[in-house]
């Protein structure tokens, strides 16, 4: 067994028509949750929101400022038949700028997405409950 250590961001925005959060579908498991990575993946000695900030950049092309730090949430799944057990912390984001075009290989799609239509699009129940956390967050926010 062994264990890892992520961290990423729930992006939002206002828009026309309300809240827009950032949602993207990773390449190789196809299922749709929140920008993250591996902490001290690529720069030794990132913080965790360091790397939340630069990795939601490098998956999505979008621009986030920290508003908020979320409750950890833990999964577990099988690498080679070894269990791994993953915590990733996540940061409520707003969005500050960005082309999401521009997002790297790792994401086949990003998308902006209606706050109302994020649960049934997100995969896994952590980043359901996560999204939860997080909208009380930004509705906060978006009404002060
Ligand atoms: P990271 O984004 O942290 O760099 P990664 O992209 O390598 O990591 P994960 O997204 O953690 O990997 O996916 C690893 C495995 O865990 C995949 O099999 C995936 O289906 C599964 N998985 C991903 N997110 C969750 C989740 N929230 N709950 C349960 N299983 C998940």
């Amino acid at each position: 067994m062994r264990f890892e250590f992520s961290a990423g961001g729930v992006v939002f925005r206002k828009s026309d028509s309300g809240i827009e959060v950032l949602l993207c579908q990773h390449s190789y498991h196809h299922g749709w949750g929140f920008p993250k990575g591996l902490i001290g993946d690529k720069i030794e000695g990132e913080g965790k929101e360091e790397t939340a900030i630069r990795e939601v950049e490098e998956e999505t092309g979008a621009i986030g400022k920290i508003i908020a730090a979320l409750e950890p949430v833990t999964y577990w799944y099988k690498f080679n038949e070894e269990k791994v057990k993953k915590t990733v912390y996540f940061y409520v984001m707003e969005y500050i700028e960005g082309d999401i075009t521009k997002h790297d290989f790792e994401m086949e799609n990003v998308s902006w997405i209606e706050k109302d239509k994020v649960l049934e699009k997100l995969t896994y129940k952590s980043d359901k409950e996560v999204f939860g956390s997080a909208l009380s967050v930004i509705m906060k926010f978006a009404n002060s």
